[in-house]
């Protein structure tokens, strides 16, 4: 299989030095930009398969460039934002972005994500083995789509949140430890708080109508983790 072609547009090396590297080391092959001027010059001249874009750039902003790439091309594009989610989400989709990712994100979940759209741009093969839906307790996840069902209704949850939901609902009815947790949802070379992972999972929680005094889906282990409870019966 050809390696695919990622154009990184970053201007902060922090970021964009590891991100490369990680993604580099998932199997695609690397072009970085630290400008809207250089990336888009990159996109001309190298035809990468997928551009992910940061929206704060030096000399502009990302939508711009996204609009640029938009008037050619149907390149897949990936928006890196930092800024509050429901914005960039409505504001980047509308301009033609495939999907969006907030900082901070892990290498491993953003390269899945990246996978996800170039499938759904085309040719892609899907993930030998990987399992597109996860079900427990009235509760439905489709790894593909990136879509989410309780009891059949739709459920609207942030990046982190199905990421955190799709580490437990892989693991129903065993706990998971808290480090675990974050070191699959979070990076903890990036972004090592627990409190963090507490934060999420309270607003989970609260998104899947859990009460944390008795809790129907995500048992607290106090001070070791969290487990997801596949049975219907809400705990005593
Ligand atoms: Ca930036």
């Amino acid at each position: 299989m050809t390696k695919r072609t990622v154009l990184l547009i970053e201007d902060e090396e922090a970021i964009s030095e590891p991100l490369a590297a990680a993604l580099g080391r998932e199997g695609f092959a690397m072009l970085v930009a630290g400008t809207a001027a250089e990336g888009m010059e990159l996109f001309r001249d190298r035809g990468p398969d997928l551009v992910l874009l940061d929206v704060m750039l030096p000399d502009g902003d990302g939508r711009d460039v996204l609009r640029q790439i938009r008037e050619t091309s149907r390149t897949p594009v990936v928006m890196l934002t930092a800024r509050g989610e429901e914005v960039d989400r409505v504001l980047g989709l509308e301009l033609g972005a495939d999907d969006y990712v907030t900082k901070p994100f892990s290498a491993a979940e953003l390269a899945a994500r990246l996978r996800a759209v170039l499938r759904r741009a085309g040719d892609e093969p899907s993930d030998a083995g990987a399992k597109p839906v996860l079900e427990a307790g009235g509760i439905s996840m489709n790894l593909e789509t990136h879509t989410i069902t309780k009891d059949g209704e739709p459920l609207e949850l942030t990046v982190k949140e199905f990421e955190l939901l799709r580490v437990l609902l892989e693991r129903a009815g065993k706990l998971v430890r808290r480090r675990e947790l974050v070191h699959e949802v979070w990076d903890p070379a990036w972004f090592g708080s627990t409190k963090t992972l507490d934060v999420h999972v309270s607003a989970l929680r609260k998104k899947l109508g859990d009460d944390p005094a008795s809790p129907r889906y995500i048992h607290t282990v106090r001070g070791v983790g969290f487990r997801f409870d596949p049975g219907d019966e809400p705990e005593r």
